[in-house]
């Protein structure tokens, strides 16, 4: 209109001016409809570019959260140390060297090697020479009794070998029976000079000189030892007040006087044959003529199953416990435990291999049975053979699941039968260490809501090799509630003064391997059985049992070994990362409270749509919490994983829009633009993980017709409400794009700061640029 008034006003004054004034105007309108274009491709291209780079990063977050699953990534793996390496190295035929390695992890050169070698043909002896051994009457009522640390009251056997080295024998408190048995070759410890030994307790010490440091064995002798543990207890990560560390609870059992040093057993089927492949959890070599048939079986497991097969599944592997392990006293009077493995198609001879090291390196009196809980294998071999094969093992009972359940449903199906005190759930691709039980045991007697895990070492899935792990690692998650390993932090480490074989407290456990007290497993209402097949559960029992009064605990030194593969070898009844997402999500809505927001907005946010799954029912789930009185998310955060991130919000604060240079200010309902004003509460707004832009339950959103903006009561399911801000680095960084328009549309302060609308998106528009105070994540 303005145009046309001008150009009739030079009509009247000069001609040559109007034709001067049309043909700007002409070459005007066609520069500017080329900008235009330009920046509209501009523009295109930038919001192309920022779906491609959410919708990868999207599809790396479900990915790593969905794969890595359970024990997603190993620890930080070590080789085994430099001499277990150059045994590797050498000729095999180096049976001394070899010994050396097994027995100490190559670190001691003078040290024996004492294997029972147990006589074929005698089923008492088939790697469960013990059997017979009744484990130790617990009917009569626990007496409390201030807890013996002193070796010298201690009853032990102990015979002094011609090599110098000593031989403990069961504890003499354990049933008369057991004296009768084979000498149990538990431990050997060389004689030593100037070892470090903190606790001051040598197997050796036949003297009368206190085994203890005369200030700790006064501090220990003579006190009611409820309290008292025989390791450090263990401080709350990051928290310096130690009124925060939940202690032993009440329930604590009472303890009866006798303690012995761990037992070391490694029992085996017949004489170690330091020749054959694996053999001391050494790499196992494949010729270059076999490497086709190595491919052919790998999809078997996900691992080197032809090398698996080549392995003795009573091998020696290196015992990797620090040094002073080997050295602790644990009680007499530990519980018992079933041990469950549950399984779907696994290798026969890893699943072998797995039973096999639980046999001949548990006390027998420590083992109520092994359960083997068949997951409705397809494999023929896991039916009668396996039936056949374990029944010459007393201990070892099998069910045979009529339907697939998953791993969470089959772990209930085998704890439901278990007659054990405690339930010691395992993966059917382990080798448990030397000593691995009791130590797990003994955290469980000490307290029975400690839920003790062992260190997951690392079993290559190529060679088979037996790897060392860093020390001081802890299971942690990331969000979307990916498992991970992560170090203590060093400052933790030195407040505490934590050494390499104190537990360590764990915010978040890999979930195959750790023991629980069985009524205490129950207590906590188990697993959600409405969780699928596989993942997820291990954040659930963490969860449950950090905020629900129990503790998680990595114990160094009780070791076992663990195949990671890189997929998991078995078929999902229904789809892998639906399934696995499905169980997160169940977990996040019982357990994670206002967090969950930064489960579903990292990567999760389609699960908010119903539509795209059914989490089934969690009323019970969310009862049991109730029930039990659990602590709030904010608590495990606070007290468990305080080095953990977790801001409830993307951004906070002032709204400021760079075109203005104003506030986005909303006062009786009405959106407007207002001097910044930082202690102003109607300027205050955050940008959630959910990507809103709301103030209290008011979200910012197109109100549907033309373009105009409303304010909307904030719906999760409702796409309208949500903006992308800073999804990227691209130029429309700084934008609020709206989710929901099909056309990309971004919000728009108008130039005399009394409207919003929503525009095409252009990277320059300083109108378009908004910034938010506070930053918490990006
Ligand atoms: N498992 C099972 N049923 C299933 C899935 C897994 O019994 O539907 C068993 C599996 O055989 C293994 C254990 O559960 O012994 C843990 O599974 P996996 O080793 O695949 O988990 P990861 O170690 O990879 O986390
Ligand atoms: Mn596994």
């Amino acid at each position: 209109m303005g145009m046309m008034m001008k150009a009739r006003r030079y009509l009247r004054g000069s001609g040559r001016v109007l034709v001067f004034v049309l043909v700007a105007s002409v070459v005007w309108l066609l520069f500017d409809m080329a900008a235009l274009r330009l920046s509209m491709n501009d523009v295109t291209g930038q919001l192309l570019k920022e779906r491609v780079i959410r919708d990868q990063q999207l599809i790396r977050q479900q990915s790593r959260a969905t794969r890595a699953g359970r024990r997603g990534f190993k620890h930080p793996e070590q080789r085994m140390d430099p001499a277990a390496t150059r045994a590797a190295k050498g000729p095999l035929g180096s049976h001394l060297e070899l010994a050396h390695v097994y027995r100490h992890g190559g670190q001691k050169e003078d040290a024996n090697i004492h294997n029972l070698h147990l006589p074929e043909g005698d089923p008492q002896h088939k790697g469960e020479a013990a059997q017979r051994n009744v484990p130790p009457k617990r009917d009569d009522p626990p007496k409390k009794e201030a807890v013996n640390l002193d070796m010298n009251a201690m009853e032990s056997e102990k015979i002094r070998g011609s090599d110098g080295s000593v031989k403990v024998t069961l504890p003499v408190a354990r049933p008369d029976n057991i004296k009768d048995a084979a000498p149990i070759v538990t431990h050997t410890s060389e004689p030593k000079t100037n070892k470090k030994d903190p606790s001051g307790l040598k197997a050796e010490s036949g003297t009368d000189a206190s085994p203890l440091p005369a200030g700790e064995a006064s501090e220990r002798r003579g006190e009611d030892a409820r309290n008292k543990t025989l390791e450090k207890p263990v401080g709350s990560i990051g928290q310096g007040d130690p009124k925060d560390t939940p202690g032993p609870s009440i329930e604590s059992r009472a303890r009866q006087a006798g303690v012995h040093q761990v037992l070391s057993l490694d029992l085996t089927i017949a004489p170690r044959d330091a020749r054959a492949a694996g053999q001391f959890g050494q790499p196992a070599l494949v010729a270059n003529n076999e490497k086709a048939e190595v491919k052919k079986r790998w999809d078997e497991g996900h691992f080197n199953v032809f090398l698996s097969d080549r392995i003795p599944v009573d091998r020696a592997i290196p015992d990797t416990r620090p040094e002073t392990c080997a050295q602790k006293l644990v009680h007499d009077d530990l519980p018992s435990t079933s041990v469950i493995f549950c399984f779907v198609d696994e290798v026969w001879s890893t699943l072998l291999r797995s039973v096999h090291s639980v046999l001949n390196r548990s006390p027998a009196h420590l083992l109520t049975e092994i359960i083997l809980v068949d997951d409705f294998s397809t494999k023929d071999y896991l039916k009668e053979q396996l039936d056949t094969y374990m029944s010459q093992f007393p201990k070892v009972r099998i069910i045979h699941l009529k339907e697939r359940q998953g791993l969470i449903r089959a772990r209930l199906a085998g704890a439901a039968v278990a007659k054990g005190e405690v339930l010691t759930f395992l993966d059917s691709h382990i080798e448990c260490n030397l000593g691995w039980l009791e130590p797990l045991l003994e955290r469980v007697y000490l307290d029975r809501k400690k839920v003790p895990c062992p260190v997951i070492e690392v079993i290559s899935d190529k060679d088979m090799s037996y790897m060392l792990v860093d020390n001081f690692q802890r299971g942690i998650f990331k969000w979307p509630l990916v498992f991970g390993w992560s170090g203590l932090p060093e400052d933790h480490i030195k407040k505490n003064n934590l050494t390499i074989s104190d537990p360590i407290r764990c915010p978040v456990m890999a979930g195959g391997l750790f023991s629980i007290d069985k009524k205490y497993f129950y207590e906590l209402g188990a697993y959600d059985p409405g969780l699928d097949v596989w993942g997820g559960e291990n954040m659930e029992i963490s969860f449950k049992i950090w905020m629900c009064g129990g503790e998680i605990e990595i114990i160094p030194c009780s070791r076992v070994g663990h195949i990671f593969r890189g997929q998991n070898p078995y078929k999902f009844p229904k789809d892998r990362q639906r399934t696995v997402e499905r169980n997160l999500a169940r977990v996040a809505e019982v357990w994670l409270d206002e967090y969950k927001d930064l489960f579903y907005g990292n990567g999760y946010h389609h699960l908010l749509d119903k539509k795209n799954i059914d989490i089934g029912n969690l009323t019970e789930q969310i009862e049991l919490r109730e029930r039990l009185k659990c602590k709030s998310f904010k608590w495990y955060l606070d007290n468990v994983y305080p080095d953990m991130k977790a801001p409830l919000v993307k951004a906070e604060g002032l709204v400021f829009n760079h075109g203005l240079r104003k506030c986005l200010t909303l006062q009786h309902g009405v959106l407007f633009f207002d001097q910044c004003d930082i202690s102003s509460k109607s300027q205050h707004f955050n940008y959630t993980w959910m990507r809103h832009v709301r103030q209290q339950d008011l979200c910012v959103s197109p109100n549907g017709k033309a373009s105009g903006i409303a304010l909307q009561e904030c719906d999760h399911a409702n796409p309208a409400h949500n903006w992308f801000h800073k999804s990227s680095n691209s130029a429309l960084a700084d934008h609020l794009i709206s989710e929901f328009v099909s056309s990309h549309m971004c919000l728009e302060a108008g130039p005399q700061g009394d409207s919003l609308h929503l525009n095409p998106c252009e990277s320059r528009n300083a109108f378009q640029k908004w910034e938010f105070t506070h930053y918490h994540a990006l």
